[in-house]
């Protein structure tokens, strides 16, 4: 199955091709197609947003994901706001620096945060299919490792072994992601199976 993919993050792209694979045939998101602004209050809205502006500019089914990291010391923020938690053209390092300052007070305990992925399908005919994945985890004191991308280097998941996203390999994250979830559940959705 071909499915466009609605999202520019290269990053995304790349974790989401890995996780799809075998059940969809990810095609790239094209430059010309404009920037959507995403102005809605939630990341269903905002992934319903960018999935039916690329279905509508190719004609193709298009598939979006919309994350947020909800930090509880923090109120769930910066949550729908995490691309742009430090300003509008913020860089991952000045989020993951906002991020820390904002949580420099906060005991080890209260350090409890999680990530959350929509991940939204617009079809042809105007119906869409959506999953949901989350993991739990807290955010370390100081960044820790080389891969991944965004707030990756201060997110340890619970079930990661102590180990923040950015310390593992892509396999190693996508198998217990909010994105590898949300993907695979999208999979099963499709009937592509779980592999
Ligand atoms: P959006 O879904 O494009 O609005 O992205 C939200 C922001 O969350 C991104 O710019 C990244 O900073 C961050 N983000 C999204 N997914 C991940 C992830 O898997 N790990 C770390 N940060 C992420």
């Amino acid at each position: 199955m071909d499915l466009v993919c609605a999202s520019a993050n290269p990053d995304k792209y790349t974790e989401m091709v890995q996780i799809l694979s075998g059940a969809v045939n990810l095609i790239p998101r094209p430059r010309e197609i404009p920037e959507v602004i995403e102005d809605e209050d939630d990341l269903e809205g905002n992934a319903r947003l960018k999935a039916v502006a690329v279905q509508a500019a190719t004609g193709c089914a298009a598939v979006a994901d919309d994350t947020g990291l909800e930090v509880d010391a923090l109120g769930g923020a910066p949550g729908v706001f995490s691309a742009r938690y430090a300003g509008a053209n913020a860089t991952y390092e000045d989020n993951v620096r906002k991020l820390l300052e904002e949580m420099k007070d906060v005991d080890g305990s209260k350090r409890g945060a999680r990530f959350r992925t929509v991940a939204l399908i617009a079809w042809e005919d105007g119906s869409e299919t959506i999953a949901e994945g989350i993991v739990e985890g807290y955010i370390a004191a100081t960044p820790s490792g080389v891969g991944g991308f965004g707030y990756d280097s201060v997110f340890v998941p619970f079930s990661g072994g102590g180990k923040t996203f950015a310390e593992m390999g892509d396999k190693e994250k996508n198998e217990i992601s909010h994105r590898g979830e949300a993907f695979r559940s999208l999979k099963e959705l499709l009937g592509g199976g779980n592999e």
